[in-house]
C-alpha cells in the first residue's frame, strides 16, 4: 500500500488537442513544486500522480498553490486482487466522515471479477455499518468516496481545493513592475494565473531605500513563485536617474517622468527576456500617477501591450486578494519606497505632455537608461 496525491486539473482539461501539452506543462511545475521532498510526479491515463514523498502535508501544501492545480486528493494506491483489503481501505477513508456519501467504482479494466454496481453496493454497505454518521445518497452525495480499479486499485475521498488557473508558461512570458507596495503583486499574481510566466522588475534607489526593501520585494516575489514555480527578478539601480529628474524636471511632474523612465527600462527587459508584455499594479485615480490622463503619458513611451488587471479595482478589494494570497503581510512591512523618496509635494494630476518632454529634453536619457541597464542584478527565487 502506498500513499498518493492525485493531482486534479480544471480548466486546462478543455483544451482539447492542446490537452497533452498543457499537463505535460504541469507535470513540469509540479515537479518543481515539491523538489527536495524524494518525490516522484507521473502520468497516468491522463492523472497525474505524486508519490514517494516524506511529509503530506507538505506536499499538499506546495502542490495545491501551483497555478494549473484545480484541487488534490491524498489516494491509497494498493493492489487490486485482495477485495478485503481494499474495503477496509474505503471504511478506513470514510470513517471521519458525516453526511450523505457514495462509492463511485470505475473499472478500466474490464476484466475484474466485479463489475462496478457490485463494488458500489459491497463497499457501501461496509462503511454505512462502520460509520453510523452516514447516509447513502446517490445523486447528491456530500462526499464520494472514489474506487478505481487499474493496473492497482486507486482509493480517495477528500478533495482539497487548490488554487486553480493554468500552468505558467502555456500562455508566454511578461515582465511585472514590482514594487514593495500592494498593488504589483496582486497584479503580477492575477496575470501569473492565466497561465503566463512572469519575470519582475524592481527599480531599487540604494542608499536612499535599503537593502530590506530590497528584501521585502524578493520575499513578495518568492510568495509569487511558490504559485509560478520560478521567477527572476531584475533590480535595477535606478538612484541616478531619480537624482537627475529631481535636478533637472519641474517638481509636480517628477513622478510621472520617473515612472516614464520605469516603463521604458522594463520594456528592454521584457524584450530582452521575451516577454510579450508588461504588467503593473495601477488602478484608475488611486494617485496622481494613476489618473487617465497620467496613465496615458506614461503609457505612451513603451510599445508593449501594457495589463493592469487591478485597473478597475478599490483598494479595499485588492487588499483582500493580497490577504488571500498571502502578500499582504509582507506588503505591509514599513520599508520605503523609492516613488515615496523623491515624493513631489504638488503632482500633477493633468499632466501636459509637452512639460513632460520638456523635462525629459533636460536628461540624457538614452546613457542613462543604459547605465541602470549596465547595472542590473538578476535574482533567482
Ligand atoms: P504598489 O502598491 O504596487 O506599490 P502604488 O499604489 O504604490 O502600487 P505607484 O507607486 O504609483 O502605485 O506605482 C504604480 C505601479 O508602478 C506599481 O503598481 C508597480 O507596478 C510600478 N512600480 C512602482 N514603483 C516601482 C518600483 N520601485 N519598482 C518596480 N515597479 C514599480
Ligand atoms: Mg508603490
Amino acid at each position: 500500500m502506498q500513499n498518493l496525491l492525485l493531482v486534479r486539473y480544471g480548466e486546462i482539461f478543455l483544451k482539447g488537442l492542446n490537452r497533452p501539452y498543457f499537463i505535460r506543462a504541469l507535470v513540469r511545475k509540479v515537479r518543481y513544486a515539491v523538489r527536495g521532498m524524494g518525490a516522484e510526479v507521473w502520468v497516468h491515463d491522463g492523472r497525474i500522480f505524486v508519490r514517494g514523498f516524506n511529509d503530506l502535508e507538505e506536499c499538499i501544501s506546495r502542490v495545491t498553490k501551483v497555478f494549473g492545480v484545480h484541487s488534490v486528493c491524498p489516494a491509497v494506491e494498493m493492489p487490486k486482487e485482495d477485495f478485503e483489503a481494499i474495503c477496509a481501505q474505503a471504511v478506513e477513508m470514510a470513517k471521519d466522515l458525516k453526511g450523505t456519501f457514495k462509492v463511485n467504482a470505475r473499472r478500466a479494466d474490464k476484466r475484474y471479477p466485479m463489475n462496478s454496481m457490485a463494488i458500489n453496493e459491497e463497499v457501501g454497505y461496509r462503511i454505512l455499518q462502520a460509520n453510523p454518521d452516514l447516509k447513502v445518497d446517490v445523486h447528491n452525495p456530500e462526499h464520494l468516496v472514489n474506487i478505481e480499479i487499474r493496473d492497482m486499485a486507486y482509493l480517495y475521498v477528500k478533495v482539497i481545493p487548490a488554487v486553480g488557473g493554468m500552468p505558467v508558461g502555456t500562455n508566454g512570458n511578461a515582465t511585472l513592475l514590482l514594487s514593495g507596495g500592494i498593488d504589483s503583486p496582486v497584479a503580477g499574481w492575477m496575470i501569473a494565473k492565466r497561465g503566463v510566466q512572469i519575470n519582475a522588475v524592481h527599480f531599487h534607489s540604494y542608499p536612499y531605500t535599503s537593502d530590506r526593501a530590497k528584501e521585502k520585494v524578493l520575499d513578495l516575489a518568492r510568495k509569487l513563485s511558490f504559485s509560478c514555480c520560478g521567477i527572476k527578478v531584475y533590480v535595477v539601480p535606478f538612484t541616478e536617474i531619480q537624482m537627475a529628474i529631481h535636478e533637472k524636471c519641474p517638481e509636480e511632474y517628477t513622478t510621472l517622468i520617473m515612472r516614464r523612465y520605469m516603463m521604458r527600462i522594463a520594456e528592454r527587459i521584457a524584450k530582452d527576456t521575451e516577454s510579450e508584455a508588461l504588467i503593473t499594479g495601477e488602478s484608475i485615480g488611486q494617485v496622481a500617477s494613476q489618473t487617465m490622463t497620467a496613465l496615458g503619458t506614461t503609457n505612451a513611451v513603451v510599445e508593449m501591450p501594457v495589463f493592469r488587471p487591478l485597473i478597475g479595482f478599490d483598494k479595499s478589494e485588492i487588499i483582500d486578494v493580497a490577504r488571500k494570497i498571502g502578500t499582504l503581510e509582507i506588503s505591509e512591512l514599513p520599508y520605503e519606497d523609492c516613488c515615496t523618496v523623491f515624493t513631489p509635494r504638488h503632482p500633477a494630476t493633468h499632466p501636459k505632455m509637452d512639460k513632460i518632454l520638456e523635462g525629459e529634453a533636460r536628461l540624457d536619457s538614452e546613457e542613462l537608461i543604459q547605465r541602470a541597464l549596465d547595472g542590473v542584478e538578476m535574482i533567482r527565487v
